[in-house]
């Protein structure tokens, strides 16, 4: 009798144990947890408990998002407040053309059906928030539902899969937080004055290089895309998600691309690591005498595809913009033109997650920038419509985009130019951080790509167009090149 209670307590004990290992495990437990709670614009009084802001913009305005670590304490004074995971995300829905894909419900039902969040019963609204009821998830909290959009705080690993959550009309923007002694209301943005672009026969020469044949780019792009076969030397790959290693082998491809094409000009390459769950960013710099002051070009690499899926070919979104950056650099490092002004050339990663790899790369930045110009979905054009070229109609630098729509009439005035309110790419994070930033996108009006974060994102199909991918490439060197200067080397 003595003994088998003595191995029944042996057994609780190593069981007790089992279990005790089995939450130590789980990553999620390991996340500092945060009281966040939000405040319209309107309102002046800060509480006591307030450490940290963040500015949440979407259609219906600006919101502050505060938040404490010290989360106890707050709670307990908050009747709003809500505890969560060290990372927030503004979630939001994307201007896409009616009609392309039948949808049904609002978008903020079937946003909140994704993220496994069904609404309470009944609606408690409070200052502008809604309660829902959430799943039981350590990783992942809805902070919010005001207006038109979510936000939902999340373990930093969670937010490297944060759009296996969402819709594919949902954009997601990681919020910046910065300590309250920095914050200050809404600071007017620098609209800086560019000097008007007038047709210079050097530039025209470079435009007109083999560095932008749309065989080359095409060539580029089915290697992104995985429609002809990668690089035996560094792998295969079918996605370029952020969170895969797909999106490392694509990044090491497209590094050796870069100074391979950026050594006449004593250009140098860098991984830009910024977490260890997300592919590193690819920051390329080409080196000139002259001024500090940074022109920035960007793309995104990393791809998303349909929902479920592990295939992101990325064709267009956006190895459209990439590829384009590919050809820029080529046409840099052969240029007879010696900078002025020294040029980045950028990959970033995380960009589908919420600008997650220029968020931390912006908010670093510790030199000026003369201007930064993403590019991020240049290649898709209806049957039917022309060539075009389109700017954001929101969170952009005004005298950024009438610059390079001035540049686009010089040099390549066959691109019907106009404005999209599509929403948003990598040059926001420039932007929020005041720095001059606009973006070059595909096509006047939302977005019509029936293949947008589609598995079926790739170059052979009808609509795609290397024809106006590369012009809007030339546009976006030949802006680049009036604002940073250069002499006949
Ligand atoms: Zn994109």
């Amino acid at each position: 009798m003595i003994e088998l209670k003595r191995t029944a307590t042996v057994l609780l004990g190593a069981l007790a144990l089992a279990s005790t290992t089995a939450v130590f495990a789980a990553p999620a437990s390991t996340s500092q947890e945060w009281t966040y709670w939000l405040l319209s614009s309107s309102t002046s009084s800060l509480h006591s408990c307030a450490s940290e802001v963040a500015k949440v913009r979407d259609a219906s305005g600006l919101t502050y998002l505060y938040r404490a670590s010290s989360h106890a304490s707050c709670a307990q004074s908050l009747t709003t407040a809500t505890v969560g995971p060290e990372e927030a995300v503004l979630f939001k829905p994307e201007a896409v053309e009616d009609g392309t894909r039948g949808l049904e419900g609002s978008w903020k039902m079937r946003a909140l059906e994704a993220l496994s969040i069904t609404q309470s019963s009944p609606v408690e609204e409070d200052a502008g928030q809604v309660a829902f009821h959430l799943p039981t998830s350590p990783s992942m909290q809805l902070l919010s539902a005001h207006g038109a959009s979510l936000v939902v705080a999340v373990t930093p690993s969670a937010l490297a899969t944060i759009d296996h959550h969402t819709t594919f009309d949902t954009r997601l923007q990681r919020l910046v937080f910065q300590p309250l002694s920095s914050f200050s209301t809404l600071t007017d943005k620098p609209e800086p004055k560019y000097n008007k672009p007038k047709h210079n026969s050097h530039v025209a020469s470079i435009l007109s290089s083999s560095a932008f044949n749309a065989s080359r780019i095409e060539s580029d792009l089915r290697i992104l895309t995985g429609e002809s076969a990668q690089p035996s030397e560094i792998g295969e790959w079918h996605s370029r998600h952020s969170a895969t290693y797909g999106a490392r082998l694509a990044g090491r491809w497209l590094k050796s691309q870069m100074e391979a094409s950026l050594s006449a000009v004593n250009g140098s390459c860098e991984f830009w690591s910024y977490s260890p769950f997300f592919a590193p960013n690819i920051v390329c710099s080409v080196p000139a005498s002259g001024e500090e002051e940074w022109v920035v070009v960007s793309a995104h690499y990393d791809s998303r595809g349909t929902f479920g899926s592990t295939t992101a070919p990325g064709g267009d979104d956006d190895g459209s913009g990439t590829s384009a950056l590919l050809a820029i650099a080529r046409a840099l490092g052969s240029s007879p033109l010696a900078l002025r002004s020294p040029v980045r050339l950028i990959f970033f990663s995380g960009e589908e997650q919420g600008l997650v790899g220029s968020s931390h790369y912006a908010s670093a930045l510790k030199e000026k920038v003369k201007l930064a110009i993403q590019m991020d979905m240049l290649a898709y054009r209806h049957p039917g419509e022309p060539l075009q070229l389109a700017f954001p109609d929101k969170f952009v630098t005004q005298s950024a985009t009438d610059l390079v729509r001035q540049v686009a009439e010089l040099y390549v005035p066959e691109l019907e130019q106009g404005y999209t309110p599509a929403c948003c790419s990598d040059h926001q994070s420039f932007w929020e951080n005041n720095f001059p930033a606009t973006w070059v996108f595909e096509r006047n009006g939302p977005i019509k790509d029936p293949m947008y974060h589609n598995s079926g994102d790739v170059v052979d199909r009808d609509g795609y167009s290397v024809e106006q991918l590369r012009a809007i490439a030339k546009v976006v060197l030949a802006s680049a090149l009036h604002v940073a200067g250069f002499d006949k080397a």
